[in-house]
């Protein structure tokens, strides 16, 4: 509720929301030297091969540990960052990072020769036009081959623009690069959508994986993205396996990739090593 305060100035009395406003330039800024305070760090999940078992793969998922808000999950910062549009500025900073924590691991032979890091990119990053020519310019300067990095986007990030996210997708995928559909089954795209865009993994949205030992349409539904995957030559990767029950479901029904707590959850770089030789033998 906003009041008028003195004439022409309007104040707002509405103590919650003041406290939001007040919480959301705090956050804001914050986060706006986060980068530079080394405040921010990758943690790497493995992805498994669920034929063999074996560390294929990981994804990077960004950590904010603030001296003055501590730990700050992504599902909070992450849409903070979005409407300020410092995720750019982050976006391009998980790029780097994981690009070079790949040189190292592959240089030092901590993992197989082709291995993948996946890297989430938000809808407003997808929506800069340079965007796909800046991830490849990026990749083209290292010593990874193309086919090392992947990029994870959620179908309400490519619906926003779909046109200019077909464009930067099908320039990514001419150059090697892969792509993910994130959390797929919870967002909004067509099967006709989804058959143009070239598209190499969807990943099962934790949603239908949580439940799939108990709850037979939820069994139903990821069997069908599995399916239908196939169908699109795609692999498929399910979110947020926690049991061995889930494993030998998914197994089963022939997807191909797992990632979650039963396996690992996300991992500091050494100790992601570690466990990589460990699993691999
Ligand atoms: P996401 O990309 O779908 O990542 C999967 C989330 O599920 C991660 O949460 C991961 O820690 C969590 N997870 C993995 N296995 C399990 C499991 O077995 N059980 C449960 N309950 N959870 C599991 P996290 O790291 O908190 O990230 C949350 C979301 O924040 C991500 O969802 C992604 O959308 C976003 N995010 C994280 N890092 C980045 C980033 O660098 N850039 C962008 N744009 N978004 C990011
Ligand atoms: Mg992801
Ligand atoms: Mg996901
Ligand atoms: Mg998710």
């Amino acid at each position: 509720m906003a009041l008028p305060h003195k004439a022409g100035e309007w104040r707002c009395f509405e103590p919650e929301l003041e406290q939001r406003l007040l919480t959301l330039s705090h956050y804001r800024q914050a986060l706006r030297t986060a980068a530079e305070q080394r405040e921010l760090f990758l943690v790497y999940q493995p992805k498994v091969e669920l034929v063999n078992e074996r560390v294929i793969g990981a994804e990077a998922l960004l950590r904010w540990t603030s001296p003055e808000l501590g730990r700050v999950s992504p599902a909070d910062f992450i849409p903070i960052a979005e409407s300020s549009g410092d995720i750019l500025r982050l976006g391009d900073w998980v790029i780097d990072t994981a690009i070079g924590q790949l040189e190292q691991w592959l240089e030092q032979e901590c993992v197989p020769p082709n291995f993948r890091v996946a890297v989430n990119v938000a809808a407003l990053q997808l929506m800069q036009p340079g965007f796909a020519d800046s991830l490849i310019t990026r990749l083209g300067r290292s010593r990874l081959p193309a086919g090392a990095i992947e990029i994870e986007v959620t179908e309400s990030g490519l619906m926003q623009n779909l046109d200019l996210a077909l464009a930067q997708l099908r320039q990514l995928a001419a150059a090697g690069i892969g792509i993910a559909i994130d959390d797929f089954g919870t967002g909004y795209s067509s099967l006709a959508y989804l058959k143009t865009m070239p598209v190499s993994v969807l990943k099962i949205d934790r949603a239908f994986v949580d439940s799939m030992d108990t709850d037979e349409q939820d069994r139903g539904l990821a069997q069908a993205v599995i399916h239908m995957a196939r169908i699109l030559g795609c692999d498929t990767v399910a979110e947020g396996v926690e049991r061995p029950e889930q494993v030998a479901l998914l197994r089963a029904m022939g997807c191909t990739q797992i990632q979650g707590y039963w396996f690992s959850p996300p991992l500091r770089p050494e100790v992601f090593i570690d466990y990589c030789q460990e699993q691999n033998g």
